[in-house]
């Protein structure tokens, strides 16, 4: 139970209608998108509007001594929003303007509460994108993803999320705040603090401003469907066409688990009979992405794929990408839980990867669909199952953490784009050692001595 006095002061500096208590409210911010972690009411939720309203509320949460979790749409996968200590929830989707576009620097500054489509739709009217693109693309918000450093389907050639931030302000753990970086392209002033801060999960600050970097919109783009009746010629395509120096804005696969679910779910005349299918676009000026297009299929066609074809116009390729967009969706439906992990690897790597998943399902009698943005080396080997299953579960567990062993093994990351949040908090030491979990820790605990921010995730508190 939150202090009567905290919440009288937090209705008096917010309004009333900012400030949420209702048991149902706090059920819907009890959990996020992550399937088997614990969920945790928090005591109340409470919606800014203002970065004055983010320093009131963080002051006051320092006097009363509780904790606060900065939460966009909730759409991780990380377990990331979960209020696990109790405390406050700190809904930023009040704070959702666009506060500039700039043509001629090619920036735009928005709140974090913007949705990530609502930005690109806006800069679209001036011929410009903001390339990084998750699956929950029209629902996650620009905080979320600048904090959970979203990748998504055109990572490959274009990058993810830190690529594109260019200042942000910040409120910190102190209430004070902090504002960097800027327009120019060039800027190496001090410690770079928004690698520091991008992907960092609201542990170290809560962002209400977010400077981003645009870039024109491709005046061309050619999509494909390849498919193989071999995972591992399908792994072999993917290193051929980085091989043979095509940098597909998108380069995806789905296996034949994914491909049947997805058909079953979206009926678009996916090849249900295929071991696995590449999603592959190119983008660029319309000469390139013919030269390309070529390419793509030539090299398709020497890696054995059974069948290419070619979208013939915008509403075969909308259909295409919109296959990929419900491979989630889809295999959620199947069973009662979807462990989704993100393990990634060197695209080098893939067909070892993706050959060491399939020996897993078998070893531990489980069933795993994987697709992802093969392109980047990252993969989403996806584990159907139940949590009430416990025997199940405890199979999961020893899947999980051998995908994670093999990925570290191949070079690989724990985590390519969904983030540690509480999911992967406990698997840091494989990856980083104890030294290096020891400077994660040490950079929390400068910045936020108390765990005031988003306590539970990435570092743990002794
Ligand atoms: C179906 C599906 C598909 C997905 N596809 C992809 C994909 O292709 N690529 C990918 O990278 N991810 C993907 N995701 C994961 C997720 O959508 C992204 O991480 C997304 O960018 C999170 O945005 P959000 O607004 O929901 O953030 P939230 O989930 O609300 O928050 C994410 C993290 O940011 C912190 N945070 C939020 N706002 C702030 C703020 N203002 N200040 C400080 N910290 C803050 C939170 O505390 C949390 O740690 C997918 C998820 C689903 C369910």
């Amino acid at each position: 139970m939150l202090p009567t006095q905290l919440i009288a002061e937090l209705k008096s500096t917010l309004g009333a209608a900012n400030v949420l208590t209702d048991k149902e409210d706090m059920i819907t911010y009890s959990f996020d998108a992550t399937a088997g972690m614990p969920s945790k009411n928090p005591d109340l939720v409470v919606c800014p509007n203002s970065t004055e309203d983010v320093v009131a509320i963080v002051k006051l949460a320092n006097k009363y001594n509780i904790p606060i979790y900065p939460r966009g749409s909730g759409t991780n996968l990380s377990g990331g929003t979960i209020p696990i200590e109790g405390g406050i929830v700190l809904s930023m989707l009040n704070m959702n303007q666009i506060l500039e576009v700039d043509q001629d620097n090619l920036v735009a500054v928005v709140q974090p509460g913007v949705v990530i489509q609502s930005l690109n739709n806006e800069v679209l009217k001036y011929g410009l994108i903001y390339p990084p693109d998750p699956g929950t693309v029209t629902t996650a918000t620009m905080g979320g993803s600048t904090m959970e450093c979203s990748g998504g389907l055109r990572g490959l050639k274009y990058g993810v999320t830190k690529h594109y931030i260019m200042g942000m302000q910040l409120v910190l753990a102190s209430g004070e705040v902090i504002k960097w970086g800027g327009k120019t392209v060039k800027n190496v002033s001090g410690y770079d603090l928004t690698a520091l801060f991008t992907g960092s999960e609201g542990t170290l600050g809560i962002v209400t401003e977010i400077l981003v970097k645009l870039i024109p919109t491709p005046e061309a783009r050619q999509s494909f469907l390849a498919v193989f009746d071999d995972v591992d010629k399908a792994g072999r395509c993917i290193s051929a066409i980085i091989r043979n120096k095509i940098i597909p804005a998108t380069l995806e696969i789905m296996d034949n688990m994914t491909i049947r679910t997805v058909e079953e779910y979206a009926k678009i005349g996916l090849p249900t009979d295929a071991e696995a299918v590449l999603l592959i676009e190119v983008d660029g000026y319309r000469e390139s992405v013919a030269r390309e297009a070529e390419q793509v299929l030539k090299v398709c066609r020497e890696e054995g794929a059974s069948d290419v074809q070619a979208a013939k116009d915008d509403a075969a390729r909308d259909k295409l990408w919109a296959a990929r967009r419900a491979a989630l969706p889809a295999l959620a439906r199947v069973s009662p839980t979807t462990v989704l992990e993100d393990a990634t690897v060197p695209r080098s790597r893939i067909p070892e990867m993706l050959k060491a998943i399939r020996q897993i399902a078998l070893k531990y009698d489980l069933k795993i669909g994987t697709f992802g943005h093969a392109g980047d080396g990252n993969l989403h080997p996806t584990i159907l199952t139940d949590k009430h299953n416990a025997a199940e579960m405890h199979r999961v567990e020893q899947a999980v953490n051998e995908i994670f062993t093999v990925a570290i093994s191949l070079g690989g990351t724990l985590s390519g784009e969904h983030g540690i949040g509480m999911a992967k908090a406990g698997f840091l030491n494989m990856e980083f050692g104890p030294a290096g979990v020891d400077v994660l820790r040490r950079l929390k605990e400068a910045l936020d001595p108390d765990y005031r921010l988003n306590p539970g995730k990435i570092v743990r508190r002794d």
